[in-house]
C-alpha cells in the first residue's frame, strides 16, 4: 500500500533527536512521500535540510502561514517570494487565516492570502490552505477571487459537510488527519457525507496525533490509523483509501516524480 502525508511538519525541533528513524518509519509504513508546509522565515533552513537530506520523499512548499502574518509580514512576504524566485516548490503554503489565536491582523491575513494566492497562479502551483475559525472566510475569499487556476488542500479540514461542500465545487481537496480518530470529534459523521475521491491524508505532525497515541507526539508513519479509520467510515478496505488517496493528492501536487 501506497500512502502520501500531504501536510507534515518534520523539520521542527521536536524531531530534532530522531528525525531519520521518524522518516524511516514513514517509509517503511508505506508513506512513498511527505509533502512538508512551509511556516515562516524561521523555518526555511530547517525545512530545505529535511529536503536536502531525502530527495525522493520530502517536498518543501514555500509560503507564509497566517500566524507569521505580524506587525512585519511584509518582510516574512518578501522572504517567500525571493525563495519561489530562486526554485519550483510544491505548493504554496501554509497559507490562509487563522482568527483563534489572534485576531488583531486579520486584514494583513487576507492581504497575504490574496498576494500568496496570486504567487500560485502566476507559478502554476496548488496552495494548502490553512483555516482555523475561518473557514467560510476562505471559501468567500477563494470565491471573489474566482480564479479556476487555484487549486489546492483544505488542511485540517474539521468544518461542516456543507463546507465540505462548498470547498469541492471551487476545485479543492479535504486534508483528513488524527481528528477523524477522535472519539466525540465529528468529522467522522461529516466524512459519511464527502467522497473518497475529496479528501488527502495528513498528519500535521508533530500535532493533532491519531488515538491510541492522542497526546504524544505525531509522525508521519501514523498515516495508516488515519486511512484505517477513513475506511471503516466510508466502509471500503484501506487498500481502496490508500489508493484513492495518493491519486488525489497526485493531482494536486503534480510532481514528475510521482508519476
Ligand atoms: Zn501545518
Amino acid at each position: 500500500m501506497v500512502f502520501i502525508d500531504t501536510h507534515t511538519h518534520l523539520y521542527l525541533n521536536a524531531f530534532e533527536k530522531d528525525r531519520a528513524e521518524v522518516m524511516q518509519r514513514a517509509i517503511d509504513s508505506g508513506v512513498a512521500a511527505v509533502f512538508l508546509p512551509h511556516v515562516d522565515s524561521e523555518t526555511t533552513e530547517a525545512m530545505l535540510d529535511l529536503e536536502r537530506e531525502w530527495p525522493k520523499h520530502a517536498f518543501a512548499m514555500m509560503g507564509v502561514h497566517p500566524c507569521s502574518i505580524t506587525a512585519d509580514y511584509e518582510k516574512e512576504l518578501a522572504h517567500a517570494r525571493r525563495w519561489l524566485e530562486r526554485r519550483t516548490f510544491a505548493a504554496i503554503g501554509e497559507i490562509g487565516i487563522d482568527l483563534y489565536w489572534d485576531k488583531t491582523f486579520f486584514e494583513q491575513q487576507k492581504l497575504a492570502f490574496r498576494t500568496q494566492c496570486s504567487w500560485a497562479l502566476e507559478y502554476e502551483l496548488p496552495i494548502v490552505i490553512h483555516a482555523r475559525d475561518s473557514t467560510d472566510v476562505l471559501i468567500d475569499l477563494l470565491r471573489e477571487i474566482g480564479d479556476p487556476g487555484l487549486k489546492g488542500i483544505f488542511h485540517c479540514f474539521t468544518g461542516t459537510a456543507d463546507q465540505a461542500e462548498k470547498i469541492v465545487d471551487l476545485g479543492f481537496k479535504l486534508g483528513i488527519g488524527g481528528v477523524v480518530t477522535f472519539k466525540n470529534g465529528g468529522l467522522d459523521k461529516t466524512l459519511e457525507h464527502i467522497s473518497l475521491e475529496d479528501i488527502v491524508l495528513e498528519t500535521d505532525a508533530p500535532y493533532l496525533t491519531p488515538t491510541p497515541y492522542r497526546g504524544k507526539r505525531n509522525e508521519s508513519s501514523y498515516i495508516p490509523l488515519i486511512a484505517e479509520k477513513v475506511a471503516i467510515v466510508k466502509k471500503v478496505t484501506i487498500q481502496e483509501v490508500a489508493d484513492t488517496t495518493t491519486r488525489n493528492a497526485k493531482a494536486v501536487f503534480d510532481q514528475p516524480f510521482l508519476k
